[in-house]
């Protein structure tokens, strides 16, 4: 055995994408940090291993844009065929890009340190080389889903269903229990032009009555990807997940030998052939954070207009029903939420472990809240947020609390500049922006999408220009564009059905694939900055080093439509 110990300023655990999108962001903030993850490949539910395609806020221009888009984008642009190994590549090149994030794979947390009510330090164990890591950090973020920070470290949890009293909470049970919405292991089909003959295991089960499925309705076609696959949420789904693990692969290749061999419709699926089934269960709910806020049903119901708000949601309260697969009526009941609800800062920190925060589907919210707030695309800005303040916290050596308190504008001006949305605020440029005249006002009002009939947008086409124009000399140091990546397009990220004569996805049309940047200096010289190609991104960020009194923008080409948008372009 081997031992290492590492030293930073931010250590998450659990690399699922709240936990990739904690370590990506604070690492750009500049901040040594260290992400501890127990599997080969990051993303947590949407990995290769587990499968799950990633949702978010529904309606028009809800998408959630900031790290989870660019991911997205990411993958639109080198994995068109959104083959899975591609996509776990996106995710391991984003870690692999920052220079101050020490990715450890295959390296799973088992114990922790703690002094004076904050974390010291962690211990995780590297099997495949057979090391012991210490990672001492001045902060903390649990991303693992299931709170193992909070379970080692003493933090206040949750586990389990709110009674209906506690929190006024209509959709809640009439009384408190430990039931939560269960793992599943899913399938993955493939249309071949071969005919396939299929031969279950001796273990699955064996279902040749469709009234076995009902409200479930299996078939291979369409957007199926079997969630309802789903058993243990009525007993400990936790601790006792190898054991529904064997039930749900019982269920999973059973399922397959029906569609293949007792369907009504089996002859469609001939040609249809098993690709994969996941052997790792993917996980929707265990334990909670408690934070300084717990937020629940009627805040996501009423908007959650909260003054600290750091991300929204804007799925439907998907409770699912602990029985599960087991549960003769619906597996599951899409409770009304409005898109967007605001989420708070308050909910992302352990109100009783003072340097340590928490984002994913742990968050400190009611389960409820959670049927809503678990969806990746969710999770991801709320990691987005928690390592952004994260940054805050080492730059002017506060609590998470206190971040909270003393630094929350910034924190969220932060993340705005980041390309994510927080309804209803705006970017504020910097002063020197702020000073300049614009040839498109919308450019700097930092808005960054068209929403609710409100489009500051720049409409340009190849050959347009816009400018900034100062009275005197100014220095600029960095430029920020926000680009138009099409917030309705309609594609998952990945595709479980693999059917014949699927279309490849690529970059959105809508998008700038190449911009020219040119100064005026104070003699009235203009100078080329250069040209830019974008790699089918929505924010572009570009250092300058310049004295100027002009700077100017054109747009070179785009990636199919004649006419872009532009909704942001800044200046610092
Ligand atoms: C079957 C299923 C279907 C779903 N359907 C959808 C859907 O369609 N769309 C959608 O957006 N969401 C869906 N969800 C919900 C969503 O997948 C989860 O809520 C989300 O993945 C939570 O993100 P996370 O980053 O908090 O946790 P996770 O994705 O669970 O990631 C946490 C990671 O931490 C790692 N970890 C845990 N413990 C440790 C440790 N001790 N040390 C190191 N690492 C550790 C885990 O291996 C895991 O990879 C579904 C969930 C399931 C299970």
């Amino acid at each position: 055995m081997k031992n290492k110990t590492l030293n930073c300023d931010f250590c998450v655990v659990g690399g699922g994408l709240s936990g990739l999108a904690a370590a990506v962001a604070a690492a750009r903030e500049g901040v040594k940090t260290v992400l501890v993850h127990d599997r080969p490949v990051l993303g947590g539910n949407a990995s290769s291993e587990i499968r799950m395609w990633v949702c978010g806020a529904r309606g028009d221009n809800r998408k959630e844009t900031g790290i989870v888009e660019e991911m997205l984008l990411e993958n639109l642009y080198a994995n068109p065929e959104r083959n899975y190994s591609r996509w776990d590549c996106v995710l391991y090149s984003m870690c692999r890009r920052e220079k101050n994030l020490t990715l450890l794979l295959n390296t799973v947390c088992t114990d922790l340190t703690v002094e004076d009510g904050c974390i010291k330090s962690i211990k995780a164990y590297n099997s495949p080389a057979q090391t012991w890591y210490t990672v001492e950090s001045k902060y903390f973020a649990d991303c693992s889903g299931d709170s193992i920070l909070g379970v080692l470290s003493g933090a206040e949890l949750r586990y389990g269903r709110e009674g209906r009293n506690e929190f006024n909470e209509s959709i809640a049970p009439e009384t408190a229990d430990r039931k939560t919405m269960g793992p599943s292991c899913l399938l993955q089909c493939r249309e071949t032009d071969e005919d396939h003959d299929y031969t279950p295991p001796e273990w699955a089960y064996k279902f040749t009555d469709p009234s076995q499925f009902q409200f479930r309705d299996p078939h291979l076609e369409g957007l199926q990807n079997f969630w309802w696959i789903e058993v243990g949420g009525s007993a400990d789904a936790l601790h006792d997940v190898d054991m529904h693990r064997d039930e749900l692969l019982k269920i999973a290749f059973g399922v397959f030998d029906y569609l293949k061999n007792s369907a009504e419709n089996k002859e469609r699926y001939r040609k249809w052939t098993l690709e994969w089934v996941g052997f790792l269960p993917g996980k929707r709910e265990s334990f909670r954070y408690v934070g300084d806020i717990i937020q629940n049903q009627n805040d996501v119901a009423s908007g959650g207009k909260f003054d600290d708000m750091i991300s929204y949601g804007g799925w439907p309260m998907d409770d699912h029903h602990p029985d599960g697969f087991y549960y003769p009526g619906e597996p599951t009941i899409f409770h009304p939420a409005p898109s967007p609800f605001g989420i708070s800062y308050r909910t992302l920190y352990s109100r009783n472990i003072n340097n340590l925060f928490c984002a994913g589907r742990n968050i400190s919210v009611t389960h409820s809240a959670l049927s809503s707030t678990r969806v990746m695309a969710t999770c991801a800005t709320l990691g987005q947020a928690a390592g952004t303040a994260a940054a805050l916290a080492v730059k002017y050596a506060v609590s998470p609390r206190e971040v909270g308190a003393e630094h929350i504008a910034e924190l969220q001006n932060i993340l705005m500049e980041n390309d994510m949305w927080l309804p209803g605020k705006r970017y504020q440029a910097s002063d020197v922006c702020r000073q300049a005249q614009i040839s498109c006002e919308g450019l700097r009002g930092g808005m960054n999408r068209a929403v609710d009939g409100i489009d500051e947008s720049w409409q340009a086409q190849a050959g347009d220009s816009a400018e900034y124009r100062w009275a005197q000399p100014v220095k600029l140091q960095s430029t920020r564009l926000v680009f138009d990546s099409f917030l309705n397009r309609p594609e998952k990220n990945i595709i479980v059905l693999q059917c014949k004569g699927v279309p490849l996805c690529t970059t959105p049309v809508t998008l700038v694939k190449r911009f020219k940047l040119d100064y005026q200096d104070a003699a009235g010289n203009w100078h080329e900055l250069g040209e830019f190609s974008n790699p089918g991104q929505r924010l572009c960020k570009l250092p300058l080093d310049i004295e100027c009194v002009a700077l100017k923008l054109t747009i070179l080409e785009t990636f199919g439509n004649e006419t872009v948008k532009v909704f942001g372009w800044t200046v610092k």
